[in-house]
């Protein structure tokens, strides 16, 4: 965790030294387009005239979304979400950040109390029904979490005896998953709406592991102060989407154009490097868009 403070309090200095983007200590401000021109009608033109987007996102889940003592959320998929606005003509300090579980995310969007959802967010067929993704921006894969030391588990097959409770959080795939690995769901399955209580719970000996995507665990390793570890064998695949108002192609397709162009301008990899690039120094390439 202090590296990743060092991290991140170098980067913001770094932008003052180069006399580039105001500071803002809720991290990086990517260059905003203040010439930006959008279509009539259109969900960018009206963000943009609002000069305010509402973008969803955790606030419990270190390197990708974690909510500072400064009330501000920091984290890939936060900085993910500064780049979409910032090519919307959005400055970072007008975007107001809603928390959202893995739950409410689908739900947040169809009623409209969130522009936008960045947080670890699963492209799934069953959750298109409901809402649309730009993306994959991402691949993560699910894993397994124990104290340190424990070598009795050793993948999702360790729950098959019905003798170890593992933690998750509802709505989640990973939740979804394991529950086809367990013996006993009732007995062994225990589900929250966030993943900071499963790491008190698996702290507290409540629970024997947590099970989400490896990016979130490596996370709770990292501030856990060397209490918990990872498995470290993904066996499924995440590709993280940004969900957004089902049937809005033209907001879709521009999101989708962001997330290019920032890979090709290295705003993608900066946005990595200043955050969970701290744990994890191997900066992704972007996967191929999916514009279905
Ligand atoms: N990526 C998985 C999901 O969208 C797990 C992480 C999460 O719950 O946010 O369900």
């Amino acid at each position: 965790m202090r590296k990743l403070m060092t991290v991140a309090a170098a980067a913001v200095f770094a932008l003052g030294a180069a006399g580039c983007g105001s500071s803002d200590s809720g991290g990086s401000n990517p260059t905003v387009d203040s010439g930006a021109k959008f279509a009539a009608g259109s969900t960018m033109e009206k963000l943009n005239k609002a000069q305010k987007i509402t973008i969803g996102t955790k606030f419990d889940q270190p390197l990708f979304g974690l909510k500072g003592l400064d009330g501000k959320p920091k984290g890939f998929d936060v900085e993910i979400g500064k780049i979409v606005a910032a090519k919307l003509g959005i400055p970072a300090d007008k975007i107001e950040w809603v928390e959202t579980p893995s739950k409410v995310r689908e739900d947040s969007i169809q009623q409209g109390k969130v522009d936008l959802v960045v947080a670890t967010y699963t492209i799934k067929d069953e959750r298109k029904q409901k809402v649309d993704f730009a993306g994959p921006y991402y691949i993560a894969g699910q894993d397994i979490m124990v104290k340190k030391g424990d070598t009795s588990i050793t993948g999702p097959d360790s729950f098959k005896d019905g003798t170890k409770k593992v933690c998750s959080v509802t709505g989640s795939t990973p939740a979804a998953e394991i529950r086809k690995h367990v013996k006993d769901v009732a007995g062994q399955l225990v589900l929250f709406d966030v993943y900071s209580k499963c790491a008190d719970a698996l702290k507290n000996g409540q629970v024997d592991a947590v099970t989400t995507d490896n990016v979130i665990l490596l996370g709770l390793v990292d501030q856990s102060k060397d209490a918990f570890a990872l498995v470290g064998k993904p066996f499924t695949e995440e590709p993280y989407g940004i969900g957004l108002k089902k049937g809005d192609d033209a907001f879709r397709t521009f999101v989708n154009d962001t997330l290019e162009a920032a890979a090709k301008d290295g705003s993608y990899e900066k946005a990595w490097k200043d955050t969970a690039g701290a744990v994890d120094p191997e900066t992704p390439t972007l996967p191929t868009i999916d514009r279905y």
